[in-house]
Parts: C-alpha cells; structure tokens; sequence
C-alpha cells in the first residue's frame, strides 16, 4: 500500500496472531488466548488468527495479506529446532506450530512486516533467527526467583531491568518494570541480529530487540502484557501494543 492510498489512513491495520491446535473433547481446535485478540483490538488494529499451517508456503502469503505479526505464548519449542538433545524438562511441543511460526518470521523478517513477540513468541524468534534455549530455568538456571509461580495472570511478581535507550526502554518511559511470569524456558544464546534489553534481576532475558539499524520493528518480551493491558487501568505494558500498531499501521520499508 503507498502512504498516499486513501485506506491507508481509515483502515485499521490487519495483525496476523499466531494460534496453535489443541486436542479436546476428541476434537482438534484451533486455540489461542483470547487477551492477545482483545489486547490487538483495543489498540485500535484488526486481529486475524493464523493457526498452523499445513502449507508453509502460505505464511508468507499470509504476512503479504497483513500489516504486523504477533508472536504468542504457548507450547515449548523442540530443542532440535536450536541444535539441542532435548531434555527431560521439556513439556508439550507442536512441531507444526514450529514451523509455521519460523516460518513467518522469516516472511517477516524478509519483508520488515513489524513483529512483536510474547512469551513463547520471544524464544521461537530468537531459535527462528538462530539462538538457543534455556531448556528450563529450574534446573539449568536454579534460583530464588519463580518465573512461573502460577498464580493470577496480572500478578507482578518480578522486577525487569530495561536497558536505557532501548525501544522498550522508549515505549514503556521507565527502565524498570515489574511484570507478570509465565514461563520456564528463556532464551539463552542470542541469535544474530537480535539483542536483549531487558533482564530478570536472576540474569534470565526478559526482553529482545532487533538490532540499531531501524529496518524491521520486532520487540520482544518474555512476559504477558496482553493480561496487562485488557483491564481498565492505565499501564506502561500499553505502550507496547499501541506502538506496535503504531509502526503496522505506517509504510512498510520494503
Ligand atoms: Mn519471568
């Protein structure tokens, strides 16, 4: 679309949100949390719902028909995908997910569709561009901090420093936040390209941007500001979606 389409400034824009089938009730159902949905639509774009493909050749179509890419959370990634024996820590994987998800951040890497990835989606950017897991912080990163203490998921209940200057350091106007935890993986060797901006006081990665030059928009963070964001209250995590959107809803630089 050319920044003088007149679309271009009524239309929202169109967000692909990664979903993943699961098996209930003897029936396979495309699933996704509904907060990703709500978060996208209160910062004013259009979510559509992509769930794995069965054709990969249709991810790159499928970021050619959107303007951003919303990576979530979800199963662990299968070690094989960062080089890895898999460990006995490892909980449900989706191969299929894998790979349809890999294979629209290349889509979008390749054409600089603006990418924001939470959670799960923070660790298949950094495997798809090349990284590596920590396979479970429990035993691989043993200490005191729970990432994942199941409680409620708009519970804060571990610090994150930001680096200063950072784009999430920018959006979220603070290099210090208390978030939400979801999760006993994290990234650990950082792919190519990438580079984290924000740490757990415990050294795990919270947070991952693409490099200094500007070209492709992708942030990632590995707690939930979908939860964050959904209630009433004015919080920074609001930041992040809003310019997301922000960035999709502007000329891609392709
Ligand atoms: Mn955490």
């Amino acid at each position: 679309m050319s920044p003088t389409d007149p679309a271009s400034s009524t239309r929202p824009p169109r967000i692909a949100i990664s979903g993943t089938f699961h098996t209930d009730d003897n029936r396979r159902r495309v699933r996704l949390n509904a907060a990703y949905v709500e978060a996208i639509e209160r910062a004013g774009a259009l979510p559509f719902v992509v769930p794995p493909l069965s054709r990969l050749a249709h991810a790159a179509a499928i970021i050619d028909a959107c303007d951003g890419l919303v990576l979530t959370g979800g199963e662990d990634i299968e070690p094989d995908r960062y080089g890895a024996a898999r460990d006995a820590t490892v909980e449900e994987t989706n191969p299929e997910r894998d790979a349809t998800e890999i294979a629209l951040v290349e889509a979008a890497r390749s054409r600089a569709c603006p990418t924001f990835a939470i959670c799960r989606g923070l660790q298949l950017l950094n495997v798809a561009l090349g990284g590596s897991l920590v396979q479970d912080i429990p035993s691989q990163h043993p200490g005191p901090l729970d990432h994942d203490p199941k409680g409620p998921r708009t519970a804060r209940v571990h610090e994150v420093d930001i680096e200063a200057g950072s784009a999430l350091a920018r959006m979220l106007g603070t290099t210090r936040l208390r978030v939400n935890s979801f999760h006993h993986q994290a990234a650990d060797r950082v792919a190519e390209g990438l580079r984290a901006t924000a740490w757990a006081p415990d050294g795990i990665i919270e947070g991952l941007e693409w490099g200094e030059s500007g070209d492709w928009w992708a942030v990632a963070v590995q707690w939930h500001p979908e939860e964050l964001v959904i209630g009433p209250e004015p919080v920074p995590d609001r930041s992040l979606f809003a310019e997301f959107v922000r960035r999709a809803a502007g000329p891609r630089r392709d």
